[in-house]
């Protein structure tokens, strides 16, 4: 993350001003997951945004899946040569190609989901998987989540599939911040043990603090 901070510097400027500049957005999320997405998009995905389709052949997928921390993806997707950087002065205005949830009918390179209805990420990412092992295709699928977004009933019927068509080849990540769009998710409905429950539905589990010291 040393040789990427510079990065991490620059999406972060990225997001504060796109969401100033329309007075609207979600930049908590978004700046408190910087680190994974410049480590994602510039050190970790094998990726080539100029062969960029719809189908990924060839090449590992992301799925944001709590799409409404938009600005730090569409910041890395742009610094990482998807579409033109100018462009981010146009998030969330009318005719953008960059609404405050991602679409796909605006036909914005590197996004193949919409997203902003919680809880289906999970899902596509193991659609995607398993097209990729029909297709005798060895990429990976990433997916991202919110912890808040955990309480929606999808994520575990999709964490159950997972583990039931043996999904060897698909990365979810949890965003676990303690927060959400109404406090605390301790307050809210709390996740309990987080890493029990993923063990318990069959899945290999990492944690880490996401920052550069993690
Ligand atoms: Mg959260």
């Amino acid at each position: 993350m040393e040789d990427l901070s510079p990065i991490c510097s620059q999406v972060r400027r990225d997001i504060v001003r796109m969401v100033h500049a329309v007075q609207s957005g979600h930049p908590g999320g978004s700046l408190g997951c910087t680190e994974f997405f410049v480590a994602l998009y510039f050190h970790v995905l094998r990726h080539d945004p100029k062969r960029w389709d719809m189908d990924g052949t060839g090449q590992d997928l992301f799925f944001l899946s709590n799409g409404h921390i938009s600005p730090v993806w569409y910041s890395v997707l742009a610094r990482s040569g998807y579409f033109p950087v100018k462009e981010l002065a146009t998030f969330r205005k009318l005719d953008s190609r960059l609404q405050g949830h991602p679409t796909t009918h605006e036909g914005l390179p590197g996004v193949r989901m919409a997203s902003g209805s919680l809880g289906q990420g999970l899902s596509v990412g193991i659609g995607a998987a398993l097209a990729k092992r029909l297709n005798s295709d060895d990429h990976l699928v990433y997916t991202l989540h919110g912890d808040g977004e955990l309480q929606e009933g999808q994520i575990w019927e999709a964490a159950m599939s997972a583990a039931a068509h043996k999904v060897d080849n698909l990365i979810a990540t949890v965003d676990w911040n303690g927060r959400q769009i109404d406090g605390d998710v301790d307050d809210v409905m709390p996740l309990g043990d987080l890493r029990a429950k993923w063990l318990a539905f069959g899945w290999d589990v990492l944690e880490t603090n996401g920052k550069r010291h993690g």
